[in-house]
């Protein structure tokens, strides 16, 4: 698996694109969502290439997503009052980017759709 040269998330995870980074570790990188559903919104996403998580995605790069999904949570001061971690895989799911992404979501009561 590698990286997509068409793919922005691809060129945001490898600092093609500079973006509002909050995380980073050897596989995956957080940043701030462009069009914030919550106060804190950040996406989480591969270092590789993959289109969702329906895809073959390696333990270790699933494990790495969701381990920074918690750091994230902890840096925004989220772990006392809450937070969600949503992915999107798929046309029925409204997925509009098409690269592996964790939304990390909280700071404010969330709703029972998507944020
Ligand atoms: P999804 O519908 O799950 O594919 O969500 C895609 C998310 O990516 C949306 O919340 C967008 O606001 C966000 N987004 C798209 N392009 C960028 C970008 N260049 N930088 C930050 N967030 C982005």
């Amino acid at each position: 698996m590698a990286t997509n040269d068409d793919c922005i998330f691809c060129k945001i995870a490898n600092h093609v694109i500079e973006s509002n980074y909050v995380y980073e570790d050897e596989l995956v990188c957080a940043f701030r969502d462009m069009s914030p559903l919550a106060p804190t919104h950040v996406l989480v996403v591969p270092k590789d290439h993959y289109e969702s998580f329906a895809d073959d995605v390696p333990a270790e790069v699933t494990a790495a997503l969701f381990h920074a999904a918690r750091e994230v949570a902890k840096a925004e001061g989220l772990i006392e009052s809450g937070f969600r971690v949503v992915t999107n895989a798929g046309p029925d799911a409204g997925q509009a980017v098409s690269h592996l992404h964790l939304h990390v979501l909280g700071g404010r009561r969330l709703t029972d759709d998507f944020a």
